[in-house]
This record gives C-alpha cells, structure tokens and sequence, in this order.
C-alpha cells in the first residue's frame, strides 16, 4: 500500500510544465514549476515546515507552543498545516484590510485569527505590529517564525526546490526566474542552481542565470515602494530572508501586465494561478525575447524555469473578476452585445 501518514509529508516534488501557448515565437524552452500541489496550495508551505523543524530542533518551539505570525496568506496556510499534525497552537494576525475568505481559510486549518485595524500607526498599541508583538510576548511557549528575517526559509528552497529543478531538468536549467516577496524562493533556489551549475561548460549553458521578478514601484527594482496591486511579491523594505548577490537582474512588470498574463494562462495554458504567477511568467518571456534577439542559436538551447508560487483560487474576486479588473483600468469599459444579450 502507497500512503503518506499525513498531508504534510507530501510538501514539495512539484511538478515542471511546459508553457506552449504563452511562448508563441520563442523559442527557448520555458518550463514552469507549479507550487499550487502543494498539499497547502502554495510554495510556502516549503518554509513553514523548514520553519518549524529547525524551532523544534533549536528549541525555541516547545511541545505544547504557540505560533505567532503576522500573516494573512499561503504562510499562514502551511504553518497551520504542519503546526496541526504536531499539535501547536497557532495564532495569526492580520489586519482588517484582508478578506473574510483569507481569514476563514486559516479558520477552517484550525488556526486563531486576532483582526486589527489598518487605519491605525504603526506605533499605536492596535496596530498588526504592537498586536503581534504583544501576543508573543504574552502567551507562555509562543515562537514566531518570523519568515522576513528567518534563514531557514531561503534553506527550506536550497534544499528542497533548487534540487526538484536540476535534477527534474537533467541539470540542464540555464536561467531560473522567480517573484521576490521575502526573497526565500529566490535566495535558496538561486543559490542552488548556481553551486550546482558552478563548473558547467559555457557550451552547456554555463552558471545558471538568476531572473527576479518585481511588481513595478517595489524596493528590488529601485522603486520606493510605491503601492501596486499583485500580492505576495515586492517590498517596501529589504528583508533578511533576501541575497541581493544572488539574483543576476531583475526585471520589473506592471500590474496590468501581470494581470492580463495571468488570465492568459488560465484561458490557455490550464493554469489557475495567482497574480505573482503572471508576473513571473512575464518575466521569463521578456527574458526568452531577449535572448533570442541577442543570440538566436543560444535561446534555441535555453532552459528557463519560472516558479509559479500559487493557485488562482484566492483572487477570484479579483484577477479573475471583470468587474474589479475594469475598475481599475486593467480591462476596457464593457462594450457591444454578449452572447447572452444575443440569445435573450
Ligand atoms: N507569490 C506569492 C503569492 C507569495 O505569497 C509569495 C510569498 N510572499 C511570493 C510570491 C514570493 O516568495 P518569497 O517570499 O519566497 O520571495
């Protein structure tokens, strides 16, 4: 009989897809890594289990702990998974800006979910940072991850998704694009590839070229963290989690960009991902263009890996609803006839 014991042990070993539709007129080989198998939907689900091991081995997370995070998203998902099978408590807070959906969702993992408001200083004793803070301080045996600053995530992806792309390629990546948000997956996963690619002939591709991928106005790309609307990804500070020397370049993309690549992949390559996933991927094409019009015969031999950390699931009611694109100008206003005005 072939059974895991528990969903959590079926963290990572995601498959590779090749993009077929999207890369019309390329032609380097763009493959993407889909993290949406994860057993949490998401690639955190790699770090909250690095995470919590090396707490428990460190000793800073007793039997019978608590986890303190202030998260609202994938993170969250794949600390209460694991946290579960191992029976700590978990409290996440998040402030009230994120969406009754995200709270249930963490809710319904079993996790405890503390709203604080968004309309508030950062100083003030309300706010998502003094409210965190105060609870770790406060419940006895509480560890808070703390995945902008904790090494451990970076080494959950040098461990575990660097080695899944080589050897999934046969050691014949050349170039690995990815979204920077803690700067975990790109960190770990880059450096990886790099040390495993570090004496590969130029004939055979050379060092792995590392690709990020950044919303417009985010500190990675030289903005000043200037609002944009994809999620998960860009900063308005530099976390620890993030190498800077580890990323060759990084490519900025629009939100509108990001959005509409996002669709195109639902629509046409059976990929229901989230808006990081169309940002990256439009990385990874501008960067296949790129290629091919330096060195036509290069790009023919190119392998680009592009990570695409999540499921289309969580935005719904955004990327995917036409309504919420139009109003912020990332669809035309609505015009002619449907097919149901068409049939009455
Ligand atoms: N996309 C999404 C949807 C995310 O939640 C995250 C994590 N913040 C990322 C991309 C970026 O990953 P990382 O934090 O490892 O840079």
């Amino acid at each position: 009989m072939k059974y895991a014991k528990h969903i959590s042990e079926l963290v990572g070993n995601t498959p590779l897809v090749q993009l077929t539709s999207v890369t019309e007129g390329l032609s380097a080989t763009v493959l993407a890594k889909i993290e949406y198998m994860n057993p949490g939907g998401s690639a955190k689900d790699r770090i909250a289990l690095k995470m919590i091991e090396a707490a428990e081995a460190s000793g800073e997370l007793r039997p019978g702990g608590t986890i303190v995070e202030p998260t609202s998203g994938n993170t969250g998902v794949g600390l209460a998974l694991v946290a579960q099978r191992k029976g700590y408590r978990c409290v996440f807070v998040c402030p009230d800006k994120v969406s009754q959906d995200k709270r249930d969702v963490l809710r319904a993992y079993g996790a405890e979910v503390v709203v604080t408001p968004t309309a508030v200083a950062p100083d003030h004793p309300d706010s998502y940072y003094s409210v965190s803070d105060r609870l770790v301080t406060e419940i006895e045996g509480a560890w808070k991850p703390n995945q902008y600053a904790n090494l451990n995530g970076p080494a959950s992806h040098y461990e575990t998704t660097g080695p899944e792309v080589w050897n999934d390629t046969d050691g014949r990546v050349t170039h690995f694009v990815a979204g920077v948000g803690t700067g975990g997956t790109i960190t770990g996963t880059g450096r990886y590839l790099k040390d495993a690619s570090a004496g590969r002939a130029a004939a055979d591709g050379g060092r792995v070229r590392v690709v990020g991928a950044d919303p417009q106005g985010s500190v990675y790309s030289g903005g000043d963290g200037r609002p944009y609307l994809v999620e998960g990804v860009g900063e308005d500070f530099w976390p620890t989690a993030y190498d800077p020397a580890v990323p060759d370049e990084i490519i900025a993309v629009s939100d509108a960009d990001s959005f509409s690549m996002t669709r195109r992949l639902a629509r046409e390559e059976g990929l229901l991902v989230g808006g990081s996933c169309g940002m990256a991927v439009v990385a990874a094409l501008r960067l296949a263009q790129r290629l091919q019009d330096e060195d036509p015969q290069a790009a023919a031999s190119a392998v680009i890996v592009v990570l695409l950390p999540d499921s289309g699931r969580g935005y719904m009611s955004k990327i995917f609803n036409d309504s919420w694109m139009r109003s912020y100008g990332f669809l035309p206003a609505e015009e002619g006839a449907t097919v149901a005005d068409v049939l009455g």
